[in-house]
């Protein structure tokens, strides 16, 4: 892979928000403006593969509410479309429970399948119970 470029960039790892200059090359990516370690692995990763959690809502039938929101980790940030894609059709029956697991699918990432799990995040209680 090639890239050959310098970016800037906020790190939001923690509320500080240093603002970091990422200049990558083919052979080395380097880091300045970062007030910890956790900043050159966050914009090391941006500059690579960036990941985000997507959080979202699914359609509840039979529940005391019409939605149950959920979260998805680690969604390849050029595959979020497609996920969202995904999460729009899916419907699920009340009870839902936080924890639960509303799906599964695998995307394309930078370096080969990436599997991923659509979490419920709320608890939807049924209307019969
Ligand atoms: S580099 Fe470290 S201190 Fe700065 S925002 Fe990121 S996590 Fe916080």
């Amino acid at each position: 892979m090639t890239y050959d470029r310098t970016e800037s960039m906020t790190c939001i790892i923690c509320p500080i928000g240093c603002e970091l200059s990422v200049t990558a090359t083919e052979s080395d990516i380097s880091v300045v403006g970062n007030q910890c370690p956790r900043g050159e692995t966050y914009a090391t990763t941006e500059m690579t593969d960036p990941r985000r959690t997507l959080a979202s809502t699914i359609l509840v039938t039979g529940g005391d509410r019409p939605l149950a929101s959920i979260r998805v980790d680690d969604v390849p940030k050029e595959r979020i479309a497609d996920v969202m894609d995904v999460i729009r059709k899916i419907v699920v029956e009340a009870p839902a429970e936080i924890g639960d697991v509303v799906g599964e699918l695998k995307v394309e990432g930078k370096d080969g399948p990436v599997e991923l799990r659509i979490i419920v995040t709320v608890n939807v209680r049924s209307n019969s119970s």
